[in-house]
């Protein structure tokens, strides 16, 4: 099956179905060489979109990213590349975990230079910050986009009422809206997707751009039997995946019989399952290898045999 393409909630930007991004991966798991085969394998998949951000180790992701695409002689038009800022990479006051201007214009053209591009895309604000007004981090962005750094901005993991606060306050004062959110969604985590953000949708034309789509890789039935080497799990800092994966063993191993029914990887059925939602504008995969890219990718036939009753059949598997 060829690779959908859907509008970015209400902009006209038309994203992949399936989306890559670098988190984790690219700096620890993943050096150049490998980012270069995978991006090159998401792209012949028509993947178009591929996600990044600041903090994702320590800026080096983003060098990587903008390195590999240099290599592959990509041309700038050909693909959508974002990414995110609050976390922030200089160890002082007004320099992290904060939305304030002068940390938000300071740090895309930290971006911009690892990245080694002119503009990215799109722009996150990757979390919400209570210490800095809505309506600065608000002119902050719509001034990146006003100085050509920035095509389109939105917010990661921010509340439903911040999310329509940031819209209102840049329709009042006539600035660049906030076009798409980044939450977490997947068969273990679905209340935002699914419950918080249902008015956005119609009310403001919100778009998602969804993360961690296999939990870390829980969904792929590789932590059923113990934490394989090498894993996310195995990495410093990470190992509540494991704790996480033997909470849901039920409904994993439930999953798994179901893909092996359809023929599919649980993987590929997981993903799927988070593809099938209309509201996901496009689905940020994950990947440590080119062999789990390649896979991954491979959903769309998941996806092509997920039938209404299916869909039902998985709505409630971890319920
Ligand atoms: P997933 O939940 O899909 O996890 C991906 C990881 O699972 C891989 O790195 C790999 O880890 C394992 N895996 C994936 N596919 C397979 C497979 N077929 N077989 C076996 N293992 C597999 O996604 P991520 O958590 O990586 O998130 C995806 C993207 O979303 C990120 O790159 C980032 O761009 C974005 N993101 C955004 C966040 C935000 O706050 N806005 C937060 C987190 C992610 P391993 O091989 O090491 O076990």
């Amino acid at each position: 099956p060829s690779m959908p393409y859907n509008r970015l909630g209400s902009s006209g930007l038309q994203v992949s179905q399936f989306s890559f991004g670098s988190w984790v991966t690219f700096g620890s798991q993943v050096d150049t060489g490998i980012a270069k085969e995978q991006l090159q394998i998401a792209a012949e998949a028509g993947v178009n979109f591929f996600d990044n951000a600041e903090s994702y180790a320590f800026g080096k992701s983003e060098e990587i990213m903008g390195q590999a695409i240099r290599e592959l002689g990509w041309k700038r038009h050909e693909y959508i590349i974002s990414t995110k800022l609050f976390w922030g990479i200089h160890d002082m006051v007004n320099m992290k975990n904060t939305l304030n201007r002068k940390y938000l214009m300071q740090a895309i053209d930290g971006s911009l230079e690892r990245l080694g591009l002119d503009y990215v895309d799109l722009v996150y604000a990757h979390r919400p910050d209570p210490n800095t007004p809505i309506e600065e981090t608000v002119y902050a962005f719509s001034d990146m986009i006003s100085q050509g750094k920035a095509l389109y901005w939105g917010t990661s993991e921010w509340s439903a009422d911040e999310i329509r606060a940031a819209y209102e306050i840049a329709d009042r004062r006539n600035l660049r809206k906030p076009v798409m959110e980044q939450p977490q969604y997947n068969l273990l985590h679905r209340h935002k997707v699914e419950s918080e953000f249902a008015r956005l949708y119609e009310d403001i034309g919100l778009g998602l751009t969804t993360w961690s789509p296999l939990a870390s890789g829980i969904l792929t039935g590789k932590y059923l039997d113990g934490v394989p080497e090498g894993s996310r799990a195995t990495l410093k800092g990470r190992e509540s995946i494991a704790e996480e994966a033997r909470k849901h063993e039920k409904g994993v191993r439930a999953l798994v019989a179901m893909a092996n029914e359809l023929e599919v990887s649980p993987a590929q059925l997981a993903l799927a399952w988070v593809a099938a939602n209309p509201h996901v504008s496009t689905v940020i995969l994950g990947a440590s290898s080119a062999k789990q890219l390649e896979e991954n990718l491979g959903a769309l036939t998941a996806l092509e045999r997920l039938t209404p009753e299916l869909k039902d059949k998985l709505d409630h598997l971890f319920a």
